[in-house]
């Protein structure tokens, strides 16, 4: 059924601490007056160019899928019960060779139902509920799509205030935090891009502004995501420190098979300057480790690269994350049908020990010992290439 636009609504019914536009005048920068010379360009468009838009009838109607829908006005608008359940884009493993063009061309609105914020205590201290789920780009060994089966484009969450409501009210309850630990010295951290890339997600819609918006506000707490988008409109959004930004980096040669529609590494590195000079706080995420023939010679190359690339006052703020791959047994069989080129590196049983998972899938890790002796050589590398950059934890 084709949906037609509504001439009006309302957001989502939710009365919030802080409305969108409420966020926006408290911050002095409304949304619309920001520069967004990107988002239309060209190169933004290659990476997304919707023209099919699922959306639930109240994410339709609310302020926020009103103004996506607006902002691409070409786009068919088919009604949907549930994101949750489109048969068409979820759950169907032939969708493999089309996944793409699926991912850039469709989008799903929905309204986030569930508002829970999780304790992490390694990349952040929480994992908040964030405003969107699935990703543009198709990383080889992506944990997004699974629980939503593989053609898995974005969804993008619209009850923004009702996410921000419970975000403020989660920071407030928490007060000051009263030590210091890996996550951050000062800050509460919390995660907003657990199920998606925040930069990406900015091509869309001003759901990432948002969150930065209110996090600018919140001295006690700092938002968080990883990105393998380049995406320069971020620049604009002063996040004043209160925003980490997590480039994630893998060595040139394995990035060029697995990391697919992301930015090159060399630009995700060469931004770094810019998105510290922006106002962010910027890390690194080197995952994910990726255990092959020469491995630990390429991944000396990058940190040498990075050594001789970063200026002084990224290494003086940079701090790291180490994460080794983790793979899944279902996501190899699909793999294999599109990409075998990545399984070759990806899928080592010799290597890897299965671990069952809370949802019943069969996940593979490197085996503890391989694990514990790859990591030890790769904080050796660090320590040789470039022993600025602490290690914040390894996973
Ligand atoms: S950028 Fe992140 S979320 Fe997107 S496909 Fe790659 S790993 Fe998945």
């Amino acid at each position: 059924m084709v949906m037609r636009h509504r001439p009006s609504g309302t957001d989502d019914g939710q009365e919030g601490l802080f409305s969108v536009d409420d966020l926006a005048a408290r911050s002095g920068d409304a949304p619309a007056a920001r520069r967004r010379a990107f988002r239309d360009s060209p190169e933004a468009r290659r990476m997304l160019d919707v023209t099919e838009i699922h959306a639930e009838p109240a994410a339709a109607a609310s302020h926020r899928g009103r103004q996506i829908i607006a902002r691409f006005p070409e786009a068919r608008v088919l009604e949907t019960d549930s994101h949750w359940r489109i048969p068409r884009l979820h759950g169907n493993e032939g969708n493999a060779e089309r996944w793409v063009r699926v991912k850039r061309q469709t989008l799903v609105l929905g309204e986030r139902s569930s508002l829970t914020t999780r304790p992490n205590g390694r990349s952040a201290d929480w994992i908040a509920p964030g405003l969107s789920n699935g990703c543009a780009m198709a990383c080889a060994y992506c944990y997004v799509p699974r629980r939503k089966g593989y053609a898995n484009p974005i969804t993008v969450f619209t009850n923004v205030e009702r996410v921000v409501h419970h975000l403020a009210r989660h920071v407030a309850a928490q007060g000051a935090k009263p030590e210091p630990n890996q996550c951050d010295p000062q800050a509460w951290v919390y995660d907003i891009g657990e199920n998606g890339d925040c930069s990406v997600d900015d091509l869309i819609c001003d759901n990432t502004a948002d969150l930065i918006d209110a996090f600018r506000r919140w001295p006690t707490a700092k938002a968080s995501f990883a990105t393998k988008f380049v995406n320069p409109d971020l620049l604009e959004l002063d996040p004043r420190g209160r925003t980490r930004i997590r480039f994630s980096l893998m060595p040139h040669a394995d990035s060029r098979t697995l990391d697919i529609r992301t930015s090159p590494v060399e630009r995700r590195i060469a931004a770094a300057a810019d998105f510290l000079d922006a106002g962010y706080e910027v890390h690194f995420n080197l995952s994910p480790v990726v255990v092959r023939p020469g491995w630990e010679q390429d991944w000396a190359d990058l940190l040498r690269q990075l050594d001789d690339v970063l200026p002084r006052r990224v290494k003086d703020q940079a701090r790291a994350e180490i994460i080794m791959l983790t793979h899944n047994e279902r996501l190899h069989e699909v793999n294999l049908d599109w990409h075998p080129r990545a399984e070759e590196l990806l899928w080592r049983p010799g290597l890897q020990q299965p671990k069952r998972s809370q949802n019943g899938d069969l996940n593979v890790r490197y085996r503890n010992t391989v694990k514990s002796a790859s990591l030890a050589t790769l904080r050796g590398l660090i320590d040789a290439r470039a022993p600025w950059l602490d290690v914040r934890y390894a996973f």
